[in-house]
């Protein structure tokens, strides 16, 4: 005891403050990591693993399709109740790369207008659908595109602890995790996911939050044009 009390006085040093403020900068980028859910809401699927998040005390982000919205209020209200993100994956899940500029406009005005109607507000991230984007889909939408770092193929379905055990394996510090609120097998995998990553170190944040801190740093998240 008295060895280690020597050394944190020796750490602390002459230049204590300096010290500690270099730990508090470096340690969260080594342990955030954002779980992204796509596709939804579900009712049945996106309320289960919204059980499983509250009961953990986390929280996610959910990529929402306009479409999906009306009729699923109640969901969208209880993601941003846990302090889930809600961001925006286009209205009708189209390939962007496909589309005129004023139709991508329109897919990503459109799913705003639904959260805003909802919400009271719009999303402030975009997830475009199978991840495709080009000079045209970046220059129309202002806001950041978010990719993502892990895919667990959970569209599929699949056993829900062999997807536990994939997602576990691969998560490192910074990872945003691409699943979907569609299958249950992804559900009930949340259950053995969220303590695993706990007991790892990780923390969970959403894709804004982790975007404030790493920035572009982070592989999966690419900042609009001139902004
Ligand atoms: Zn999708």
């Amino acid at each position: 005891m008295l060895a280690l009390l020597t050394l944190f006085s020796v750490l602390l040093g002459s230049n204590g403050e300096g010290v500690q403020a270099a730990a508090a900068a470096d340690a969260p980028q080594e342990t955030y990591i954002a779980l992204t859910f796509d596709d939804g809401p579900y009712p049945k699927v996106t309320a289960h693993i919204l059980d499983v998040l509250e009961k953990h005390g986390v929280s996610a982000t959910f990529f929402v399709l306009g479409s999906r919205v009306a009729g699923r209020e109640e969901l969208l209200l209880r993601m941003e109740a846990l302090g889930c993100e809600i961001g925006n994956h286009t209205f009708s899940h189209a390939d962007l790369t496909s589309l005129s500029k004023e139709q991508i406009e329109k897919e990503i005005a459109d799913t705003n207008a639904e959260f805003k109607r909802v919400l009271g507000h719009g999303a402030a991230v975009v997830r475009p659908p199978y991840g495709r984007y080009n000079d045209s889909v970046r220059s129309v939408i202002a806001y950041p595109l978010i990719l993502w770092t892990v895919d667990t193929n959970d569209w599929r379905p699949r056993n829900a602890e062999e997807l536990a055990s994939a997602v576990i394996g691969e998560a490192e510090a910074g990872s945003v995790i691409l699943m979907h609120d569609q299958q249950e097998s992804t559900a009930a995998a949340m259950d053995a996911i969220i303590p695993a990553l706990i007991e790892k170190g990780f923390r969970f944040v959403t894709v804004s939050e982790l975007l404030a801190i790493r920035g572009e740093s982070c592989n999966a998240i690419k900042m609009p044009e001139g902004g």
